[in-house]
C-alpha cells in the first residue's frame, strides 16, 4: 500500500519565496511492520548478502551477561502487538516482566566479537533520494546492538554500497547477535512505502530576516487562533511546514535539541547531509499534519506511530554522508 503526506497547510515557498533556496527533497521510509523480503527494500528485512562474505561484526567489549536477549525483546515485541488497544492480563504482565535485562549465562564474552545486526537494504530503484556511488544500486546498513563505542560513546554503524549485480549466492541464514544493549536498538522488520516529499531547512539555520518573518507571521496566526493554539501548534514552521518527522533518506536535519553543529567530512571537508534519518516517531502532536491519509487509525497506533521500535540518541539518529565522496568515512548526529 501507497503511502501520503498531505500537503502541507500552507505553502511556505508562496508565503516565503525566498525560501526556494533552502528546499530538498527527501523519501520518507514509511517501515510498517511486516515480512520483507531479501530483495526489497527494508528496515531489519533479510539482507541480499554474499554468500562468501563476511558479515560484519563488532569487537569492542561490551557488558554483554547483563544485556537483553534478543530472542526475549522479540518476545515482549509479541506480547505488546497481540495486546494493543487493551489491557494487558496478568499472565502478559508477569511474563513481560521475566522479559527484562538480566544476567545471562552466554556462552560468549564480553570481549568476543558479535554479528551486527541489520537494519536496513535501501534499493536506488525504490528510492530517489538514495545517493550512492555510481553504479551502485543497493545500501545496507548494519549497527552494533550495543550503544557504547569509541571516544563518542555512541552507536557503530557500518554501510555498505553494492552493485546487485555483483552479488552472487546469497547468504541463507544470517548471523544474528544472542545479546544486546537495549531493545530500542533492536529495528522491527518492517516493509517500507517510500514516498518522496520535498523539505525546507531547519528554521535555525536560516537567514536571520527569513527567520524573523517567519516568526511573525507564525505570531500573527497565533493570535488569529488564539484557542487552538493553546492545543497544538499545527501551523507551525519547524513541526508542521519543514521537516518531516520519522525515518527518512535525504532532506534536512533538524537541530531543536542542541545548537546547530557542522557535521563535515574528515577527509574533504565537505559538508555532509542526512542520508538516512532513524526517527524514533512517525509522526507526534506537534507534526500530526505530516500523518499519511493511509493511517489515520488510531487502532493501529504502535504499528504506525512507532513502527521500527528504535530509539536512540534522544530519540534521533542520522547518518551523514559525503556528497563528493560516499565512501569517505560517514558520520553520525543526534537528537
Ligand atoms: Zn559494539
Ligand atoms: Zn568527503
Amino acid at each position: 500500500m501507497t503511502r501520503t503526506t498531505p500537503p502541507r497547510p500552507y505553502d511556505v515557498e508562496a508565503l516565503f519565496p525566498a525560501l526556494a533556496e533552502y528546499r530538498r527533497t527527501a523519501t520518507r521510509l514509511h517501515p510498517r511492520p511486516g515480512d520483507p523480503k531479501s530483495r526489497d527494500s527494508s528496515v531489519a528485512g533479510p539482507m541480499l548478502w554474499p554468500a562468501d562474505e563476511p558479515w560484519p561484526e563488532c569487537t569492542a567489549v561490551h557488558p554483554k551477561e547483563t544485556g537483553h536477549l534478543l530472542a526475549d525483546v522479540r518476545r515482549a515485541r509479541r506480547i505488546h502487538a497481540a495486546s494493543e488497544g487493551r489491557q494487558k492480563t496478568e499472565e502478559e504482565t508477569a511474563l513481560l516482566a521475566t522479559l527484562q535485562a538480566g544476567s545471562h549465562d552466554l556462552a560468549i564474552g564480553d570481549a568476543d566479537p558479535i554479528p551486527m545486526l541489520a537494519v536496513a537494504q535501501l534499493w536506488a530503484r525504490d528510492i530517489p533520494d538514495l545517493a550512492g556511488p555510481e553504479g551502485h544500486d543497493l545500501l545496507q546498513i548494519f549497527w552494533c546492538p550495543f550503544e557504547v563505542h569509541g571516544p563518542d560513546r555512541s552507536v557503530d554503524v557500518f554501510l555498505k554500497w553494492r552493485r546487485s549485480d555483483d552479488i552472487g549466492a546469497v547468504l541463507g541464514e544470517q548471523p544474528e547477535p544472542v545479546v544486546v544493549g537495549s531493545p530500542e536498538c533492536v529495528p522491527q522488520p518492517c516493509e517500507v512505502h517510500p514516498e518522496q516529499i520535498t523539505e525546507h531547512e531547519y528554521l535555525g539555520l536560516l537567514p536571520e530576516d527569513l527567520r524573523e518573518s517567519i516568526a511573525e507571521w507564525e505570531e500573527e496566526l497565533l493570535d488569529e487562533n488564539e484557542e487552538e493554539a493553546e492545543a497544538d501548534f499545527p501551523t507551525e514552521y519547524a513541526g508542521g511546514l519543514s521537516l518531516a518527522p520519522g525515518w527518512k533518506v535525504g532532506g534536512f536535519a533538524t537541530w531543536h535539541l542542541t545548537d546547530p553543529r557542522p557535521v563535515d567530512c574528515a577527509v574533504c571537508g565537505t559538508s555532509m547531509p542526512p542520508l538516512l534519518t532513524a526517527h524514533y516517531v512517525e509522526w507526534d502532536p506537534a507534526s500530526e499534519s505530516w500523518a499519511p491519509r493511509e493511517d489515520v487509525r488510531p487502532d493501529l497506533f504502535r504499528h504506525v506511530i512507532t513502527p521500527t521500535g528504535v530509539y536512540l540518541g534522544r530519540g534521533s539518529l542520522r547518518i551523514h554522508t559525503c556528497p563528493a565522496d560516499p565512501f569517505h568515512p560517514h558520520r553520525l548526529s543526534f537528537q
